[in-house]
């Protein structure tokens, strides 16, 4: 099993197509499936499970739903799903779906020491419940105009007194905010962080709503003056040929947060196998695939994502001059900070963080 993934996977690097023609003759004789539940809501993911199925001859049967709608099924399908991988996006996601037992330990020697383990699940003797394929960073945006750059480089400074009345979020409760919130939590400590949830709410232009993209439209348009996007969303915008997504992005700058301190926070999208997989060989399989430098390529440059294996370069000029090529990230790892997320929502819910 280890040995094909590593042959498939040098293939996939390769494009080498002998062993597609050799395989053939078996792809004709058994049909392997892969039935994959996936809330990735990227367009540009097509080809990437077009390619997986033309290099294995596993056919994907694919269920697209958001993160919610996956959860419920999973919960409602029990022992008779017939779901063998779930991509979800956000630790803050994956680590609730773990926690309510949708998912099943594996091992991948490949998988081990191509990914970060700040970016996995914690690792038992059973192997991992998940772990992440790409990051995309939680950047803060301004109005370049009326903001200074300096008052808006850290995180800590989204809650001080100086940024009153200026700063746009969507909900703290989404899934980016949580998990940003929660690994704040990890370096400042439970106090500090209410605080700094209590001075974010104070901060605000106006109450939580929307997605990301309305964020920067907001800071565009005079609405807000700071925001908070990851950067897959911004990057987007900056290779966008519509003049009015151009004119935008000139009034608003972006700001890798901490590099001073711990680092900017990752987000990340990521699998796991589901609890009852039928086929899980497969998955274990696709998610190989997923950390092979052409997905990883392909998340880098058909999503704006920055890939997490361990020296795969990417070439996407958006995510370079937003970040002027290369940043300092956190490293806490993201399982720990997950840990913190009941307390978080509740804080939240105190501070009145809609
Ligand atoms: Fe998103």
């Amino acid at each position: 099993m280890f040995k094909r993934s590593v042959t498939t996977l040098t293939c996939l690097a390769a494009a080498c197509g002998a062993l597609l023609l050799s395989n053939t003759a078996q792809a004709q004789s058994t049909e392997k499936v892969l039935n994959l539940y996936s809330a990735r809501h990227y367009a540009t993911d097509e080809a990437l499970y077009s390619t997986f199925t033309k290099t294995t001859y596993i056919k994907i049967n694919r269920v697209d739903s958001d993160d919610a709608g996956i959860l419920t099924r999973l919960k409602a399908e029990g022992a008779a799903s017939p779901a063998d991988l779930i991509l979800l996006v956000d630790a803050a996601r994956l680590t609730k779906a773990d926690e309510e037992g949708l998912f099943q330990p594996f091992k991948s020697k490949l998988l081990d020491d191509g990914i970060p383990a700040n970016l996995r699940a914690a690792a038992t003797k059973e192997g991992v419940t998940w772990t992440g394929f790409s990051t995309r960073a939680r950047v803060i945006v301004y109005d370049k105009v009326k903001v200074k750059r300096d008052d808006v480089d850290t995180y800590e400074e989204l809650a001080d007194a100086k940024n009153k009345g200026k700063l746009c979020t969507r909900s703290g409760s989404h899934p980016y905010n949580m998990s940003l919130f929660s690994s704040v939590m990890e370096h400042l400590g439970e106090a500090k962080t209410e605080a700094f949830l209590k001075g974010m709410v104070d901060n605000m232009a106006r109450a939580p709503k929307g997605g990301d993209t309305d964020q920067i439209k907001g800071v565009a348009s005079g609405e807000c003056a700071i925001a908070i996007t990851n950067t897959y969303y911004l990057a987007r915008l900056m290779r966008s040929t519509n003049p009015e997504d151009k004119a935008m992005m000139e009034k608003v700058g972006v700001v890798f947060p901490n590099q001073a301190s711990w680092g900017t926070h990752m987000n990340i999208a990521g699998g796991a196998v589901a609890k009852y997989a039928k086929n899980r060989d497969n998955a274990i399989l696709f998610m190989e695939y997923l950390a092979s430098p052409f997905a990883q390529d392909h998340f880098a440059n058909g999503n704006n994502e920055w890939p997490t294996v361990k020296g795969v370069k990417i070439d996407n000029a958006a995510l370079k001059a937003m970040s002027g090529g290369s940043f300092k990230s956190e490293t806490i790892p993201l399982a720990a900070a997950s840990k913190n997320l009941v307390k978080v929502q509740q804080m939240l819910d105190r501070v009145g963080y809609k």
